[in-house]
């Protein structure tokens, strides 16, 4: 008994710390992968860089201990123009990203991963991804699934309760997030997202209503938008948990098709 316990506890999710005979012996059984996927960009001054690469991996590994599927390598870097006037923050061009995400995807297909999933951390990616799902529709006929690992769209209910700032970028939500998963955060240095005077009174105007390419700097002094005081531990643990074993209830049913 207490050999198998230790088997279970310490059973590896993550691709690339298997041998290939250990994937082979997966692919037999499972053909579902998660490919998590995320940025290196600014979250305000008191979340760590890494944060959206940080947040799908941590979201990946624990759905695949729950799910008993498979994580492959993180992909750190994303679409995050709008971040660069802010030091740190690494972005690739649209094209060059949607390549990546395409030749990944194509690569774990080759092996029989039939079932993907790019589990996303970070927004500005979102466009990508959506090219990507299309292109490989068209090029290989399969179909490939995406989902944000942030829990907006999962539990909605329990995010509008638990909340009470919106915001959008290294705000309430993001930072309680990362106090749950354990992220590198100096909370005391978190400061609410205030609008520089120079943003324009026609945007202030027609707010919701009208789009342009923005760019952070242009929209916040601090790098958040919203406000990351009224973050807490207790926050993110309720709406990660609750998120969590929503996207598990998506795996497990997207195990059972054929
Ligand atoms: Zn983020």
């Amino acid at each position: 008994m207490i050999v198998l316990f230790i088997e279970k506890v310490m059973k590896e999710v993550l691709l690339y710390k298997l041998t290939w005979p250990e994937i082979q012996d997966y692919l037999r059984e499972n053909d579902v992968i998660l490919f998590p996927t995320g940025s290196t960009e600014q979250h305000g001054k008191h979340i760590a860089e890494d944060n959206d690469a940080f947040t799908a991996l941590e979201v990946a590994k624990r759905v695949a201990e729950k799910t008993g599927v498979l994580v492959a390598p993180v992909m750190p870097f994303g679409y995050s123009p709008h971040h660069m006037h802010f030091p740190g923050t690494i972005t690739l061009p649209f094209e060059v990203l949607v390549q990546v995400y395409k030749e990944v995807c194509k690569s774990l297909m080759k092996h029989g991963f039939n079932k993907i999933v790019i589990m996303n951390g970070h927004g500005g990616n979102s466009n990508a991804i959506s090219e990507t799902l299309r292109k490989l529709k068209e090029e290989t006929g399969m179909t490939v699934y995406s989902l944000m690992v942030f829990p907006g769209g999962w539990v909605p209910e329990i995010t509008n309760q638990t909340i009470e700032t919106r915001g959008g970028h290294a705000d309430e939500m993001e930072t309680s997030v990362g106090l749950y998963l354990g992220q590198r955060i100096l909370f005391e240095k978190g400061e609410k997202g205030v609008q520089p005077e120079s943003y324009s009174e026609l945007r202030r105007k027609y707010r919701g209503k009208i789009t342009v390419a923005s760019d952070f700097h242009e929209t916040t002094i601090s790098g958040s938008i919203g406000d990351p005081t009224y973050a807490t531990y207790e926050k993110g643990k309720k709406i990660m948990e609750a998120g969590i074993e929503e996207i598990v209830k998506f795996i497990e049913d997207l195990k059972k098709i054929s």
